[in-house]
């Protein structure tokens, strides 16, 4: 049986396809990557965070703390996929210890 729509398909579906099947945190990604598009009408400032984490997401860097490297926890990201230090780097940040 062929395939009738456009033949072979695009490369970077292909290496999409070849991603998910090698690694579920490609898989992950594509699921929050969804998660943040999803959080449509926002005030600019959320926005400019949910660039900045798609950018995070494009690099890699999605879900690890942008103070000490420590991977975000998933309920954290849920509650605010915006995060960009763990809990205790995001204290410290709001509340400095003298
Ligand atoms: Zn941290």
């Amino acid at each position: 049986m062929r395939r009738q729509r456009g033949g072979a398909i695009s490369r970077a579906e292909a290496a999409a396809e070849a991603r998910d099947q090698e690694s579920d945190d490609w898989a992950k990604a594509t699921e929050e990557r969804d998660l943040l598009i999803g959080l449509e009408e926002r005030d600019s400032a959320e926005l400019v965070a949910l660039d900045a984490a798609l950018l995070r997401i494009a690099d890699g860097s999605y879900g690890l703390c942008l103070q000490c490297g420590a991977s975000i926890p998933a309920a954290r990201l849920h509650a605010q996929p915006t995060a960009e230090r763990c809990v205790n780097c995001q204290t410290q940040a709001e509340h400095p210890a003298g």
